[in-house]
Formats: C-alpha cells, structure tokens, sequence
C-alpha cells in the first residue's frame, strides 16, 4: 500500500508558484530536484501542508491561498523612516535595492528600499510576497517514513533536504 502525507513522513515535492494574473514567482521543476520536507513541522506555510495532508504519491494538489494563508497581508507601518547615517558609510543606497537591517532586538529584517532622502531613507519591511494571493500547483513525487535522525532534527536529509 502506497505511504500518503501525515505527520512524520518525509514527503518530496515539485511545485510552482503563481500569483493571481498567473506569473510564476518560484518553482523547483525545472532543477530536476524535488524539494523534501519533514510533514507537520509548519516547515511549509500551515495551509499548504494542510492541502498535502493524505495525499500520495504522484498527486497533483492546486491551492489558492488568500494573502492572510500566505505571507500576510501589507501593513503601512512596516514602511519606515531610518536615518541615513544609520546605514555604514560608503554603503550604496538606491530604489529597488534588497537589504538586510539589524532590528533593535537582534532580529534581521528583510527589506527594499524605496527612496533615498539626504538624511531619511524609506525602506519597506513588508514580506516581498505579502498582499499576494497564492497559487501553488504541486506533485506529490514521493512519501516515505523519517528515520528517527530525521525527527531528531525536525527536517528531512538527503535528496532535496538537508546535506550535513
Ligand atoms: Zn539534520
């Protein structure tokens, strides 16, 4: 009897990601090389392991997640105002680039910037695929048992998982 997705399995996926107007935002199928997760460690967002759950190998799972499912929704108070001297000297700052800012807390938030002012820089905060909604085509290409080293570590080894 062939495996299907519960907690504790090993599951391998191809998948594609689209937004609503159809363009692709992410995809593994054309690497040749699934992507294997551990199931029920949220190690994918909730609503797609949800949408996996039961199924076997070599089926095809489409979902549509509303952005609250996905990465959330866009929050205004995640555009900020940093001062530019807060930015190392010499560090080139222009509209579209990506970043990597240090919060108070130690936290790295990812962020884009959006305007470069002499003293201010705006940046945007927000999750790049935030406000979208989500369309995920995925195969189910294989379902297996974790080995116990696998649930000691919460995540998949070998093809597709983790190499150490
Ligand atoms: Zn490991």
């Amino acid at each position: 009897m062939s495996q299907t997705v519960a907690p504790g399995k090993i599951v391998g996926i191809y998948y594609t990601l689209k937004d609503g107007a159809g363009n692709v935002l992410d995809t593994n199928r054309k690497g040749g090389k699934p992507l294997a997760y551990l199931h029920g460690k949220s190690t994918l967002l909730p609503a797609v392991e949800e949408g996996l759950h039961g199924k076997a190998k070599n089926d095809f799972v489409q979902l549509t997640l509303p952005p609250e499912k996905g990465y959330g929704v866009r929050r205004d108070d995640l555009i900020r105002q940093v001062e530019r001297k807060l930015f190392p000297p010499g560090q080139e700052l222009a509209p579209g680039m990506r970043m990597n800012r240090r919060l108070q807390d130690g936290r790295v938030a990812g962020a884009i910037i959006l305007a470069v002012g002499d003293e201010q820089v705006t940046v945007d905060e927000n999750h790049p695929l935030a406000g979208i909604e989500l369309h995920f085509e995925i195969t189910v290409c294989g379902v297996r048992d974790a080995t116990s080293e696998e649930v000691a570590h919460g995540h998949a080894h070998g093809v597709g998982g983790h190499q150490h």
